[in-house]
């Protein structure tokens, strides 16, 4: 198997006792990174490294088993639902938090949709799903319609929201002239359609992906994205600050800067939180306040948790962005910080 590190004889079960996602990239992408003049950070994103046998972490870092209260639906936090509707994607991240299932037949994926909307339709607490996976776009058009069937009929839905890598992968997904009016109909039933886009780098937003998101603003979709902060990609501000302020100038609002979470597989991308803080504060230095539209958030087993500042006084400040326990929302804490650590649970209480 080629790794970027070199060619390796590796055992099909080597692979699979290691979790070693599949490895697939669409020619657009390899195309586009190729073209960009960023492949030397970019080929991080899809192609294997021998580190994803070593690197530490476990499988399920954001408790998702814990919160699934129907297959392929979880209901963590009140307003929202989460359901995984595939576990295949247009090309595979080597930093996937998914991991686990990605590009493997997964129990984990939604099947019976008439019971996900029974679900749904008892609790008017959440407002709003998020179709996510793997990814929703590699579902034909036909597929995701008969998902819609189930969700909009539910009144208290305000919108439905997609969770896509493809913008970046495959941009021309997104001509597909059955999609308007896949989101025609979501308007139609007085819903939002949202998508959220997946872009970590300015060198991923090809002239292909600015047509298509041009294409979906035109129909009316709302438009973010999130990134990753990822350890020899993306992981000085100068890059994110270009990235974010492109994303503006297309119509996509940035929402979540990511720290990398501490995957098995993957934790290698993680970059410390003093360096991550680094990087935030660098990025809105050199944004105006309408591009300044992200949070740096670690999406923990306990809530998003907005990660704000390195006090003078040594300790990391934080504040709950979501949480399952209400209360906990809009409040800062704060934990001693130890020089490297990547994720709370690398910061002792006290
Ligand atoms: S597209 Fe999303 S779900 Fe798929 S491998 Fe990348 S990060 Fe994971």
């Amino acid at each position: 198997m080629n790794f970027i590190e070199g060619t390796r004889v590796v055992a099909e079960g080597e692979l699979q006792s290691h979790s070693i996602t599949r490895h697939h990239v669409t020619k657009f992408y390899r195309e586009q990174i190729t073209n960009s003049g960023f492949y030397d950070q970019l080929k991080y994103v899809v192609e294997p490294s021998i580190k994803e046998f070593e690197s530490p972490g476990t499988m399920d870092t954001s408790g998702e088993h814990d919160n699934t209260v129907v297959p392929g639906l979880q209901h963590k936090y009140a307003q929202t639902g989460l359901l995984l509707v595939t576990d295949r994607c247009v090309s595979y991240c080597r930093f996937c938090f998914r991991k686990r299932f990605v590009g493997q037949d997964s129990d984990e994926i939604a099947l019976d949709f008439a019971q996900i909307a029974q679900y749904i339709g008892g609790h008017p607490e959440m407002t709003n799903v998020l179709l996510s996976g793997g990814d929703p776009f590699v579902l034909s058009t036909a597929k995701l319609d008969k998902i819609l069937d189930h969700l909009l009929p539910i009144p208290h839905l305000d919108s439905i929201r997609f969770g896509t890598k493809a913008v970046a992968y495959e941009p021309r997904r997104f001509l597909d002239p059955a999609l308007s009016a896949l989101f025609q109909r979501i308007h139609e039933a007085c819903k939002t359609a949202v998508i959220v886009a997946h872009f970590d780098h300015i060198g991923e937003i090809s002239v292909d992906a600015e047509r298509a998101l041009r294409s979906l603003r035109a129909q009316g979709v709302q438009l973010l994205n999130q990134s990753v902060l990822l350890a020899n990609v993306n992981d000085d501000p100068e890059t994110l600050a270009e990235t974010f302020a492109k994303c503006h100038q297309i119509g996509l609002r940035p929402y979540y800067l990511f720290q990398a979470r501490p995957v098995k597989g993957a934790s290698h991308f993680q970059v410390s939180l003093r360096r991550g803080l680094e990087i935030a504060h660098g990025i809105n230095q050199r944004l105006s306040g309408i591009q300044k539209t992200f949070k740096y958030i670690m999406s923990h087993r306990t809530g998003k948790i907005e990660i704000l500042d390195l006090g003078a006084d040594g300790r990391l400040y934080m504040r709950y962005h979501q949480s399952k326990t209400t209360e906990k929302i809009g409040k800062i804490f704060s934990r001693p910080y130890r020089e490297g650590a990547c994720w709370l649970d690398d910061l002792l209480e006290g």
